[in-house]
């Protein structure tokens, strides 16, 4: 008997690995180092915020999410025309795919790179065009602009780069513009952007300011402590934001996740300090970790990148056991998140005796 049949597409998804929450063990605290999560707990304000949104529970969001495009547009200095909301950048990262790719166009990204964009290329039945990172982990933008045919539509640039970490310089990703078609759209995907120490970064608003073909996507769930909540949220010339806004899940983002979205805007200077505090602990892991001989890529987000090859199971395992769990990607090397100071020593102190 016939039965129904999804797209041929749907069975070619790759899985998403999720990180795995700490593993439990007497007498031992365990941290979950898997996710790029934000390790300090919601502010009061955040929490008190969510809260009152919770109280109309039975009513359906601000479906126009109208506060919160006013928060975000009054903090960047653009037109809220000029903004979408979604679901978390993953959903951005869906919206843009379905609104600007035909079956069988071609989305270049580098690889490694974040997991969920083969993921929502395969979903929309675009073809993934993937471009392998630099030794250093660093976008080979030259190969990427080399790997754009007609039938792109879409360039991913993960700056900084989730999992291998290092940033794109404005230079750089001004040198790739150049030779993009005006057609091809490019997203920046700035994730960690709050993150990153560095003179010469890309500035996104700016490089959106400047180009009909750029659009920027960001996220509350790393900085802002949002993961949860799932809210991002993009920058485009009208009418790419328009496009996005058009394919968007109605009523997708949360009252709660709207209302803890504009708290965190308004709580954004303390919220900065933790993400100051996260940077100075990255250096002090990026310090203690290649001071016990390991060359790593640089990081500009709350994470570093162990390039393991075969011995990458080895070594989550054994973060395992020192109680810290960490995201392996078999065969390739770990990725490990920037956390609460005693996770980041027992992380230093894996250092040491994994490569001792
Ligand atoms: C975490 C992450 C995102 C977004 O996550 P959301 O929670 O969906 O906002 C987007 N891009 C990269 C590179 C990420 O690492």
């Amino acid at each position: 008997m016939a039965t129904p049949q999804p797209r041929a597409n749907v069975s070619a998804i790759p899985a998403y690995v999720p990180g795995k929450p700490p593993t439990v063990r007497p007498g031992m605290t365990s941290y979950k180092l898997s996710s790029n999560e934000n390790p300090y707990p919601p502010l009061p304000g955040v929490i008190a915020a969510a809260h009152e949104a919770v109280d109309r529970m039975n009513r359906y969001p601000d479906m126009g999410s109208s506060a919160l495009y006013a928060a975000l547009a009054e903090r960047f200095g653009v037109p809220e025309e000029h903004l979408s909301v979604a679901t978390g950048s993953v959903g951005l990262i869906y919206q843009l795919v379905q609104a600007f790719c035909d079956p069988g166009d071609e989305v270049v990204f580098a690889w490694r790179s974040f997991e969920a964009y083969p993921i929502a290329i395969t979903a929309a039945a675009a073809v993934t065009v993937q471009v392998p990172v630099l030794p250093d982990g660093r976008h080979d933008l030259a190969a990427m602009a080399a790997a754009i045919t007609d039938r792109t539509k879409v360039v991913m640039v993960c700056t900084p780069n989730n999992p291998t970490g290092p940033a794109v310089t404005q230079a750089e990703l001004d040198a790739f513009l150049e030779k993009v078609p005006s057609q091809v759209l490019v997203v920046v995907d700035e994730a960690y952007v709050e993150f990153v120490r560095m003179d010469d970064a890309v500035d996104g608003i700016a490089t959106y300011r400047a180009h009909s073909n750029v659009v920027v996507t960001r996220t509350f769930s790393k900085a802002y402590g949002l993961a949860g909540f799932r809210v991002g949220y993009a920058v485009a010339p009208g009418p790419i934001a328009a496009a996005l806004r058009a394919v968007s899940l109605p009523f997708g983002v949360s009252a709660v996740a709207q209302a803890a979205a504009i708290a965190s805007l308004d709580a954004e200077d303390e919220l900065l300090e933790r993400v100051n505090a996260l940077v100075a602990e990255r250096t002090r892991v990026g310090d203690g970790v290649r001071s016990a001989g390991w060359d790593l890529p640089e990081a500009q987000g709350n994470f570093v990148w162990f390039e393991l090859g075969e011995r990458t199971g080895d070594f989550a395992l054994a973060a395992d056991e020192a109680g810290i769990v960490v995201r392996p990607f078999a065969g390739e090397g770990c990725r490990v998140s920037i956390g609460e100071v005693e996770a980041n020593d027992r992380l230093i102190a894996l250092a040491r005796s994994f490569a001792g």
